[in-house]
């Protein structure tokens, strides 16, 4: 047996304690991701596209001639200028190729909640038992229904259109080094036209007038550079505060909700239970060896199914979030008693699915 299915195996024996049902341990594996569906197409090589341009536009059409017609550009300066820029550059393909291929994680086959500590009785074990009915299988801890993946997904963030994927447990280390790159890229890339623009009036230069062609390629490269620079700089310190308190997005409108309801009396109190400390809720996600946090390949450490939590009670992340008094029940298992009805715990699919993830689809 695989390393990963001896992982998954205990979840599976639950179901059979739980349920007394046999668990065909060969489809204990999560269902995988589904194909790009066309539209989606369209969004991954308009990025492709933009990427590609920028940077080829910047350096065979702006760059190389700059170079050629400055006597004052030496050789080694210009690839002091451009070489940073290719690497830089290719590190961006490479953590998109990532974001592109690799699996959101979806759930195994037969998971079920394990609780550690039965001591608290006044919950019904309704509540700790999040159910996806489209999936029909539990959603263990922090997991969503993706409408567009059509699966529940492990710690789902949102779904990005913008690179074809979802963003969830084994995609959110990718998706932070994607929009790291993209800064660090865009960054460095105006950096070197802003600077070419500027020589313009270096009384020391000594340069032929650049052609139309050149200067066309100059203002779209700003055009572009510039608002992407300005949106994926802030969604990206948007992620470095929410992986420093360990949220993912629809986590973020979770709390919103649950502090408002709080507030009002609806619910009792209850802390958000994933924020383990800054070093921890990070490590969590990029691996504890900072030497390879910036590795493409890089998987997060755990399986996605259970969480660290910072209060007494481990079991604290099958009751997050607190259900919403508002929520409608859902319908239980047709083999299920009334008292066993099951619930989500918190927010229903169909408040995830409309309208937050939609709002958080099109934010990203
Ligand atoms: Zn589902
Ligand atoms: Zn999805």
């Amino acid at each position: 047996m695989e390393e990963r299915d001896a992982l998954l195996v205990p979840h599976a024996s639950a179901v059979e304690a739980l349920h007394g049902i046999e668990v065909d341990y060969t489809m204990v594996r999560p269902k995988g991701r589904s194909m790009l569906r066309p539209y989606e197409i369209i969004w991954v090589v308009g990025v492709i596209s933009l990427i590609v341009f920028l940077h080829v536009t910047a350096q065979c059409f702006i760059m190389w001639p700059y170079y050629q017609h400055t006597r004052s550009f030496t050789f080694a300066q210009y690839l002091g200028a451009t070489i940073p820029h290719h690497c830089l550059a290719c590190y961006l393909y490479l953590t998109y190729y990532v974001c592109l291929n690799a699996d959101a994680g979806g759930v195994p086959n037969g998971w079920a909640p394990v609780l550690v500590s039965q001591h608290d009785e006044t919950k019904a074990p309704s509540e700790h038992r999040r159910y996806c009915h489209k999936c029909d299988a539990f959603k263990p801890p922090r997991s969503h229904h993706c409408r567009v993946c059509r699966r529940c997904v492990l710690r789902m963030d949102h779904h990005c259109p913008w690179i074809g994927n979802c963003v969830g447990h084994g995609t959110y280390a990718p998706f932070l080094r994607f929009v790291t790159a993209v800064c660090l890229t865009v960054s460095y890339h105006l950096g070197m036209l802003i600077l070419r623009v500027t020589d313009y009036w270096n009384e020391d230069g000594y340069f032929i007038r650049p052609s139309n062609t050149v200067v066309v390629l100059l203002v779209l490269n700003l055009l572009f550079a510039i608002p992407v620079f300005g949106m994926v700089g802030f969604l990206t310190l948007y992620h470095y505060y929410l992986l420093a308190v360990n949220m993912t997005s629809i986590e973020s409108w979770e709390t919103d909700r649950v502090s408002r309801q709080i507030r009002r009396g609806q619910i009792p109190y209850a802390a958000f239970p994933f924020d383990v400390g800054v070093w921890r809720n990070i490590a969590s996600i990029l691996g504890h060896n900072v030497v390879w946090w910036a590795w493409p390949w890089q998987r997060p450490p755990k399986d996605g199914l259970s969480y660290a939590v910072s209060l007494k009670d481990p079991d604290a992340q099958y009751f997050w979030p607190p259900r919403d008094p508002r929520a409608r029940p859902t319908k239980g298992f047709s083999d299920a008693s009334d008292e066993d009805a099951l619930y989500d715990s918190g927010s229903s699919d169909d408040e995830i699915d409309a309208p937050e993830e939609r709002m958080l689809q099109h934010a990203s």
